[in-house]
């Protein structure tokens, strides 16, 4: 990738590999309880950072992992390695994804200096028997606490929370909802459980030992989001995520447009002039590389023109708002019905999509098939 592939990009994503330990569902990119590797992270990172141009930036995200499992110490130095060398424009999304286990007012002190306007709390559920059953470290009273913190400084705040957990019924589920609208946030995720190759659920699953809610009483959990939620004030912009007017994520967006954003760290994706790169996904791999002044690329594919068309449309479908035919054929030089054609035309029957000359989208019933449309789209 030449730099002036990189002369778009208004979006960074950081990714912070550490947590306490891992979750039995999780499967994202990170090392548990090896604290010991956190210098040489932001050592790393501090290289990796320096080959990038000095990008101005509309939104910012770090991610993990817990980017706040990190000491307040070690944020400074995370932050500082990226604010020196990125310029961040006026209203810049300043996102970090943080757990409420920990997250002590001496943190959110250091996120607030250093300019962070957005929080996003993996808070999962508000009934104890279903953190133990996630393997999560916090309570629901740590939620509580944790957001007293974190709205003082950082009024900007998303909750997130898991569905279709095994055990849990639907009073349970409309119970975490309604705990956490009562907490007024701007932003709310709501995801059902999915159970991945890899992961320690995967294995209980294999041997019988974890059984998925019915697929009836996850649709009528999701049912429930889609319906409470925007009845409390948030719009539903995307299958999974709620706003109040205002604010959306920016960041989320960025992805979800087709646009160019640039990501650092392990296994971070990068996006730009229609070419994927991925760092390598071991944290080990890549500290290891970055620090012998090698690439940190792992993976990297220059997307066909059809195939990064198809994985617009798949994203535009998942916002409420839909496909913007005319903008999607300037963005990819097809048209939505050429790509579609054929495809999409058993879910128009079936009322799981619309369409007019302008627009093609999902309808409130789509939205609880959306994994089987954009299946037959890809
Ligand atoms: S806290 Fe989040 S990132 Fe860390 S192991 Fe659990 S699910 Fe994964």
């Amino acid at each position: 990738m030449n730099s002036s592939d990189r002369n778009d990009v208004r979006s960074v994503y950081i990714h912070v590999p550490f947590c306490k330990h891992r979750c039995g569902y999780c499967d994202f990119t990170l090392v548990a309880d090896r604290d010991d590797l956190i210098s040489e992270y932001l050592r790393a990172l501090d290289i990796e950072l320096g080959r990038a141009p000095n990008y101005a930036l509309d939104t910012l995200f770090f991610g993990g992992g817990t980017p706040t499992h990190l000491s307040p110490d070690q944020l400074a130095q995370l932050f500082e390695s990226v604010v020196t060398r990125f310029t961040l424009n006026d209203e810049c999304e300043f996102s970090v994804e943080a757990n409420p286990d920990g997250l002590t007012r001496e943190k959110i002190d250091v996120l607030h200096e250093y300019g962070v306007n957005r929080i996003s709390l993996g808070v999962q559920s508000f009934d104890q028997s279903a953190l133990s059953f996630l393997e999560r470290d916090h309570t629901p009273g740590d939620v509580l606490q944790a957001v007293e913190v974190v709205r003082n400084r950082i009024p900007n705040f998303s909750l997130d929370l898991i569905f279709a957990v095994p055990g849990q019924s639907l009073v349970d589920w409309h119970a975490s909802l309604d705990a956490a609208i009562a907490l007024s946030p701007t932003h709310l995720s709501t995801y059902g459980l999915t159970i991945e190759k890899g992961t320690a659920f995967w294995s209980r699953q294999r041997k019988g030992n974890l059984h998925r809610l019915p697929d009836e009483l996850e649709r009528d959990m999701y049912a429930a989001a889609i319906e409470r939620l925007p009845a409390a004030g948030f719009t539903q912009y995307e299958i999974s995520n709620f706003a109040r007017a205002g604010f959306n994520c920016r960041h989320n967006e960025v992805y979800w447009s087709g646009l160019s954003y640039d990501a650092f760290g392990p296994g971070a994706a990068c996006f730009i002039s229609g070419r994927r790169e991925t760092n390598h996904r071991s944290v080990t791999g890549w500290l290891k590389r970055v620090l012998a002044g090698k690439s940190p690329i792992g993976d990297s594919e220059q997307l066909a023109p059809e195939d990064h068309a198809r994985e617009l449309l798949v994203l535009g479908l998942r916002r409420t708002a839909g496909v913007d035919k005319p903008r999607f054929l300037k963005l990819t030089g097809y048209t939505v019905d050429a790509l579609t054609r054929g495809r999409i035309d058993s879910h128009l029957a079936a009322k799981h999509v619309v369409e007019s000359e302008s627009m093609l989208r999902l309808t409130r019933a789509g939205r609880f098939f959306a994994d089987a449309v954009v299946v037959d789209l890809l």
